[in-house]
């Protein structure tokens, strides 16, 4: 592990509670490197993997690095305070003025996530449950690290979970009576509902992109549903 100093980051208050992924999202690591070490961005983490599997340390873990912005989960609002964050290297899905093709983790780094994510895991007692994307959190605002993180893969390796069961009626569609009750259920997950029940399809897509992975068009079908019950299953048995 190299260090690789941030400046960006203040004193911690609260018990580290939480693992956050992300990906870079920039055209190169040396590049989101810069980005995470300027004070001017006002952004950091407390590594960053490159996709060659090399990890870089830029915070201190007790410290708090500023990775996740606004977000919420279960009833915390301030994540950072909670929270390890992971810069994974990737340049990431296409934004306006941002031309990328969003590309698969190499092996190597994926390795990589696996190994520090124990550490960090039984360092600090994390359950599996609170091992999540950017996306799980913040999902009015970002997309990271995306459909193409291999979760499924941690979750074989004991990394968080991800239910790989197969249901026979995937695309079988689900009523707008059946929407609210899955929102209920994604809150008590741990997901920010709020304002999401006249268009709950952008937060059905980061679900969806977190634990459906083949498939995240948005549409409530009972595929989806089925992951839910299996997830509140895992969490609260
Ligand atoms: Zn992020």
């Amino acid at each position: 592990m190299r260090p690789y100093k941030s400046p960006n980051y203040n004193q911690r208050t609260g018990q580290i509670k939480y693992l956050i992924m992300h990906y870079t999202g920039m055209s190169s690591g040396q590049e989101a490197l810069e980005r995470l070490c300027d004070e001017k961005s006002a952004v950091s983490a407390h590594y960053l993997i490159e996709e060659d599997g090399e990890v870089f340390s830029l915070v201190d873990e007790h410290r708090r690095a500023w990775h996740a912005g606004l977000s919420k989960w279960e009833n915390d609002q301030d994540i950072n305070d909670l929270s390890i964050g992971i810069e994974i290297v990737n340049s990431g899905h296409p934004f306006e003025g941002y031309e990328s093709i969003y590309k698969e983790f190499p092996q190597k780094q994926m390795e990589a996530v696996l190994e520090l994510s124990k550490i960090i895991i039984n360092r600090h007692n994390i359950k599996p449950w609170h091992i999540l994307g950017h996306s799980d959190v913040a999902w009015r605002r970002k997309i990271d690290p995306g459909e193409l993180f291999n979760w499924q893969w941690l979750s074989d390796h004991g990394v968080g979970i991800y239910s790989d069961m197969e249901i026979d009626q995937a695309d079988v569609e689900i009523g707008a009576p059946e929407i609210g009750e899955f929102l209920q259920k994604l809150e008590k997950y741990g997901y920010d509902i709020e304002g999401c029940y006249n268009k709950p399809r952008e937060l059905i897509t980061a679900f969806q992109r977190h634990f459906r992975q083949t498939n995240i068009d948005g549409e409530l079908d009972s595929q989806t549903v089925a992951i839910i019950d299996y997830l509140l299953n895992v969490k609260f048995s």
